[in-house]
């Protein structure tokens, strides 16, 4: 006989409940689509429609493979047990009905032989996943329990129902195998192994009282499955359809660039206090988050001890939609409404991001924290002027001087004294505009880097010329502090300077200029090569040259700084240039590459006064020292100022330095005027 099994096996009229459950829950389900839907299109508009194949493929490897959820082994194990094998029951129950129905109304059943052993095997492997993945997570939550973890009832309510989904279905197979199978076709029954135990549990009763045990136990998984399916959209279950949604619609911007303010002359205001300003693709973000709390674990802010932690954040600006958002889309005047900047995300939280990119570089369903947080800063910035007074004067300093740097009293060509670098109205033709940026030519600590790079740049015979007096600040703190107006002032004099010399590739050491400059500036009409040192002075090694030849007998470890790394994906070439210095041994800090963990001074945080206790600088330093290396190598102004300090603050000169790639690669290099090796370690 060829193996098949009749759906609905000793069920009469009872069957048609499930059609009845599955009316109940389709109205419940619309009802919530229907106000989710209300409550998006109180967003303002953007087009999130673009670049549709890649899009389709995002949501195969990142919604379906979960690329991103894997990379935290137990949670993501758990994750992928849950979710697969809730998949596998839901198109075995799809698949069930689909049979019934084409059998019933043609008479052809195709579930059999092979095909239906196989197919039971498979839907019985299911059953066993969602249950091992709902026991892990019980035991995660309860045993392991990481900090990154909330334990709320809506996660108990979830797991429970998910865990009796899988059982009630082992037990509705169990009856029918053990008087079915069991007596007539034992070898079909071991393709059930699920059904298969329980049926050998239940053999000794009699079938009478089997029959009753499958008729209840399948009304209780029926019953079950479709209360499931309705209280999805009202959970934080509820993500088994909106983190695919968002993760098809993530942005396809180059990472590092914020959305410019499109028509400052019409606009009414400026950034985002009210839950209405944003788009309606940030309402999906907040809709979108699962609460695991990866981005939380990552951020400098929360790890330093501030107030920021990213998923509050999103979770408070969820929390908020769902409060007030109904009454909002209403129209309604009476209700009272909290600010939503100041009162729930306060001004602490909103100043204390180094928009590092590490929240977003690892939460799994593509939330953009650092848009949300920068459009509430431009509101504090650009609609109440309420800014902490340090950055105030950060942004004075630009608007008067041309740099954020009060009080220096460098002039912008006092670093390349006595170096003969011609500027571009000197060397028109020069192949790369050297863009030193504020930091390297008006700070002590970063003028030996401006040095250190032109000195490679001329040993390795690169033609190049610098702005000198007529270069200023790219905006790129003015846009990450807020204050958009002023960015895109400074912006626009920087394209046209660069037009006007007709600049078409750019080398700077800063990766704050690199990226505002490479992702930000097209946006403004000014599109060039955009280079960054550490990728420039990889090559010329290759080439051959730049040699080196003085030993740096050290133990180095590189510091991956947020705007090369995370926002512009340069993780090897710097590294490559470690391995390059003669005798340098290289060890990685616990945090590295995507995963590493910022120095504290991005988003305009280098311009902010930082509380002493709670200082990302020092958590970064104690990472380096704990590798044993000598030197801390960065590629980055910022991030050199920060160790500096770091290392000062934990009294360990004597045992460590931070030094430039661009200062290492100079000390270690043949300089061609002598021939002979330039032997100085550093
Ligand atoms: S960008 Fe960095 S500092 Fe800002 S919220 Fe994300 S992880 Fe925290
Ligand atoms: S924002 Fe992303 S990473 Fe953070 S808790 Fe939500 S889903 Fe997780």
């Amino acid at each position: 006989m060829i193996p098949h099994r009749e759906t609905f096996w000793s069920l009469g009229d009872e069957r048609y409940f499930v059609y009845v459950f599955m009316a109940l829950m389709s109205i419940v389900i619309a009802f919530g689509l229907y106000q989710s839907l209300r409550l998006w299109r109180l967003g303002q508009p953007e087009d999130r429609f673009d670049h549709l194949l890649q899009r389709f493929g995002t949501l195969l490897k990142y919604g379906l493979a979960q690329r991103r959820v894997v990379q935290d082994p137990l949670g993501g194990a758990i994750h992928m047990l849950i979710f697969w094998g809730f998949l596998i029951l839901m198109f075995g129950t799809a698949n069930d009905s689909t049979e019934y129905w084409v059998h019933k109304l043609s008479g052809f059943a195709y579930l059999q032989g092979p095909l239906y052993l196989g197919f039971s095997l498979l839907v019985d492997i299911g059953g066993f996943m969602l249950i091992a993945g709902v026991l892990l997570a019980l035991y995660r939550r309860s045993v392991v329990r990481p900090p990154k973890l909330r334990n709320l009832p809506d996660d108990a309510y979830s797991l429970g129902m998910l865990f009796l989904l899988g059982v009630t279905g082992f037990l509705v197979e169990g009856p029918r195998i053990a008087i079915d199978e069991l007596r007539q076709h034992p070898d079909w029954a071991i393709w059930s192994p699920g059904g298969y135990g329980v049926a050998l549990l239940m053999q000794g009763l009699d079938e009478g009282m089997l029959r009753g045990v499958y008729l209840w136990s399948w009304f209780g998984h029926v019953a079950l499955a479709f209360f499931f399916l309705a209280y999805v959209l009202y959970s934080k279950m509820s993500h088994l359809l909106w983190a695919p949604l968002n993760i098809f619609f993530r942005s396809f911007e180059p990472k590092g660039a914020l959305r410019p303010i499109a028509d400052f002359e019409n606009a009414e205001s400026f950034g985002v206090a009210q839950i209405q300003q944003f788009t309606w693709k940030q309402l999906l973000d907040v809709e979108a988050c699962t609460n695991c709390g990866r981005c939380q674990e990552q951020c400098p802010a929360w790890n330093s001890g501030k107030a920021l932690s990213p998923r509050n954040v999103i979770q408070q600006l969820r929390e908020y939609l769902h409060t007030y958002g109904p009454g909002i889309e209403r129209g309604d005047g009476q209700q009272k409404l909290p600010d939503m900047v100041h009162e729930v995300i306060t001004d602490d939280v909103l100043w204390a991001c180094t928009t590092c990119r590490a929240c977003m570089e690892v939460c799994p369903v593509y939330i953009e924290h650092i848009p949300a947080i920068v459009e509430m800063r431009r509101s504090l910035v650009m609609m109440e002027s309420a800014v902490p007074e340090s950055a105030m004067q950060a942004l004075r300093s630009i608007e008067t001087r041309g740099h954020p740097w009060r009080g220096t009293q460098y002039g912008r060509t006092d670093w390349m004294r006595g170096l003969k670098i011609p500027t571009v109205a000197e060397n028109p033709g020069a192949e790369y505009l050297f863009w030193v940026g504020c930091t390297s030519a008006l700070v002590d600590r970063g003028q030996p880097i401006a040095r250190s790079l032109a000195r490679i740049l001329q040993t390795a015979g690169v033609s190049f010329a610098v702005l000198g007096e007529e270069e200023t600040c790219t905006g790129d703190p003015a846009r990450r502090i807020g204050n958009e107006y002023l960015f895109q002032m400074q912006a626009q004099r920087v394209v046209e300077t660069f037009n006007q010399y007709g600049v078409k590739k750019v080398v700077t050491n800063c990766p704050h200029c690199f990226s505002t400059i490479k992702n930000e500036y097209p946006q403004l009409g000014g599109s060039y090569d955009v280079i960054h040192h550490s990728e420039l002075i990889n090559d010329l090694i290759r080439q051959g040259r730049v040699k080196l030849a003085g030993a740096v007998n050290k133990t180095i470890t590189y510091h991956d700084s947020c705007y090369l790394g995370r926002h512009n994906e340069i993780y090897d070439e710097p590294r490559a240039i470690v391995k390059a210095l003669p005798m340098a041994r290289a060890v990685e800090m616990e945090r590295s590459r995507e995963k590493g963990f910022c120095c504290g001074a991005g988003g305009g945080r280098m311009f902010m006064d930082e509380d002493p206790d709670k200082r990302v600088n020092l958590v970064r330093v104690d990472e380096a020292i704990r590798t044993g290396a000598e030197i801390v190598a960065t590629a980055c102004p910022f991030c050199i100022q920060m160790f500096d300090d770091g290392i000062k603050n934990r009294g360990v000169e004597e045992k460590m330095r931070a030094l430039d790639l661009a200062e290492l690669v100079a000390e270690s290099m043949i300089q061609p005027a002598t021939g002979g090796a330039g032997r100085s370690s550093p």
